[in-house]
């Protein structure tokens, strides 16, 4: 791998955009071009897209959606594209996997399972393409019948952010494609290379030209572009509170739906009779997983009272641990923050709480840093209206807080503006099924942390967004439901009398 890597170091990849099946650079000759966050090197350059670009792949898309060729196709061939493209992403999975690695900074063994599991994504929705169906009603009295047809929404755009680049994509498009909806899709400025890859593995596949348009190029214009546009009937946004807002605003113009996945402040809550070993490590896993930028980090740790101290203890020792340092290096855990502008959030949040009374158990601010690498950080004596309780860090960075009964927890659970998930930590079945059911999250996991099945919905309540993906209410979410009303015979009452 690493020869591999110093291949790509040495001929950085030219990604280009694919628009009506065609691959071509920005129209105005335009480039991005992309440093590894973790080396410094150039790992490779996308089209810097213009607005006129993104207006010529929204049209393409629409025209697409508009001749039917796709939306009425075959469920059976819809799942034929749709498999072959997840066969496409397992024989490619090394070197997407390096590419992400390189433009994200995610440890490689963290890239490969992520590419691995968007596989099975693909795979999933293949098998709900030919699962889709409507309803239909016999109970309307003799002379009626009532179908209930399930119709692609129309045109989608998807916009998706830096973090899990396959991953989140692959959590939206391919159940957008299952519904035969058509596509323009706008990947993260900092990691747009598998995205870009991607289309190749649609072509081939034989996926029709134009039903699947990926544009790389900055939030605005390309991203404003689909949010504004009146011929896109819904928008799939990833990414921050501001610009999911922004995009509510945006959707004003035609009234498109919307499905947003955005900001999360998660809790971890950890009760005395639980396994504490597991606890520790689940805690550990969900607070640092992809050095803590996940929209679902557990970056709250809500612990019973009578052993927080040990616990808090325990983490700081297993965190000494955890390897940070070169993604490529098999032992890492942790690789280097997205970029400069993210590292300094991190550390003026950290500041701020310490400023504001809470502890650093370990880590922080490092004095020598080197490169864009943020230690894994524990926080203690956190309240709940410091800003490290309550804003989205999106680093390493784990905010410790108390609580003596399960209703305090559950309270402290739901005390946020955020509802993306939260981890129960408890060998008490009541305890466990309590939290499940009174904390205000999309997600809850139980003794476990952030395993993924592609059968399981995800999305947020509260602030965190609205909408679901993946599962059969993934694909659902990109369709329109129409009722028909079939008369069953001649139709006997007049409107207009004596006619
Ligand atoms: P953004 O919300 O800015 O980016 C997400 C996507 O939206 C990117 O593709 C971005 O483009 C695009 N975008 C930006 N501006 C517009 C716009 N006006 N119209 C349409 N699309 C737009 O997130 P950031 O990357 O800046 O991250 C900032 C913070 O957001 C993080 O610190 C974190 O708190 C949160 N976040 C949450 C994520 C989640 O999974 N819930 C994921 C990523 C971030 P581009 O970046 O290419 O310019």
């Amino acid at each position: 791998m690493l020869d591999l890597a110093n291949r790509l170091f040495e001929a950085p990849i030219t990604h280009q955009n694919f628009i009506a099946g065609v691959f071509n650079g920005a129209a105005d000759g335009g480039v991005i071009q992309r440093e590894s966050p973790a080396h410094g090197r150039l790992v490779g350059t996308y089209p810097a897209s213009t607005r006129a670009d993104a207006e010529a792949a929204i049209t393409a898309a629409r025209d697409s959606f508009d001749a039917g060729h796709w939306a009425f196709e075959y469920g059976g061939e819809r799942a034929r594209v749709l498999r072959d493209v997840a066969r496409l992403i397992r024989q490619n999975a090394e070197e997407l996997a390096l590419v992400e690695t390189l433009e994200t900074s995610k440890p490689l063994d963290a890239a490969r399972g992520e590419v691995m599991f968007a596989a099975e994504l693909w795979d999933y929705a293949a098998g709900a393409a030919r699962m889709l169906s409507g309803d239909s009603h016999n109970t309307l009295g003799q002379s009626m019948l009532g179908l209930v047809l399930r119709e692609p929404i129309g045109v989608v755009g998807i916009i998706t952010p830096w973090n899990f680049p396959l991953l989140i994509l692959s959590e939206r498009l391919p159940f957008a494609l299952a519904a035969g909806c058509s596509v323009v899709v706008k990947p993260s400025e900092f990691t747009s290379g598998t995205a870009l890859m991607l289309a190749r593995y649609l072509k081939q596949a034989g996926l029709p030209d134009g039903v699947c348009n990926i544009i790389a190029g900055t939030g605005d214009p390309v991203g404003q572009a689909i949010i504004d546009s009146n011929d896109v009937d819904m928008v799939a946004f990833t990414g921050s509170t501001r610009v999911g807002r922004a995009t509510i605003a945006a959707s004003a113009g035609n009234i498109k739906k919307l499905s947003l996945e955005l900001g999360g402040k998660s809790p971890s809550l950890v009760f005395a009779d639980c396994d504490l070993d597991a606890a520790v490590d689940g805690v550990i896993k969900a607070a640092t997983i992809n050095m803590g930028e996940c929209c679902i980090a557990g970056s709250r740790l809500l612990v019973e009272a009578r052993i927080a101290e040990a616990f808090q203890n325990r983490l700081a020792e297993r965190l000494e641990d955890l390897r940070m340092g070169d993604p490529l290096d098999p032992a890492s855990r942790i690789g280097a923050i997205i970029n400069q502008a993210q590292y300094d959030r991190i550390s003026e949040l950290v500041r701020d709480g310490v400023r504001e009374g809470a502890d650093i158990v370990c880590g922080g601010d490092p004095e020598n840093h080197s490169g864009l690498f943020y230690p894994p950080t524990v926080l203690a004596n956190v309240t709940p209206d410091m800003c490290v309780a309550r804003e989205e860090i999106f680093g390493p960075v784990l905010s410790v807080m108390s609580f003596k009964t399960a209703d305090e927890a559950i309270r402290l659970a739901n005390d946020s503006d955020f509802g993306l998930a939260a981890y129960v930590w408890t060998n008490d079945l009541s305890t466990a099924l309590a939290c499940s059911r009174r904390i205000r999250a999309g997600r809850v996991w139980v003794n476990s942390a952030l395993q993924g099945f592609p059968e399981l919905p995800l999305g947020g309540f509260k602030q965190s967004g609205n909408g679901r993906e993946t599962g059969r209410y993934g694909v659902e979410e990109y369709t329109e439901l129409k009722s028909v009303h079939l008369q069953v015979g001649r139709q006997s009452e007049r409107w207009v009398e004596g006619a």
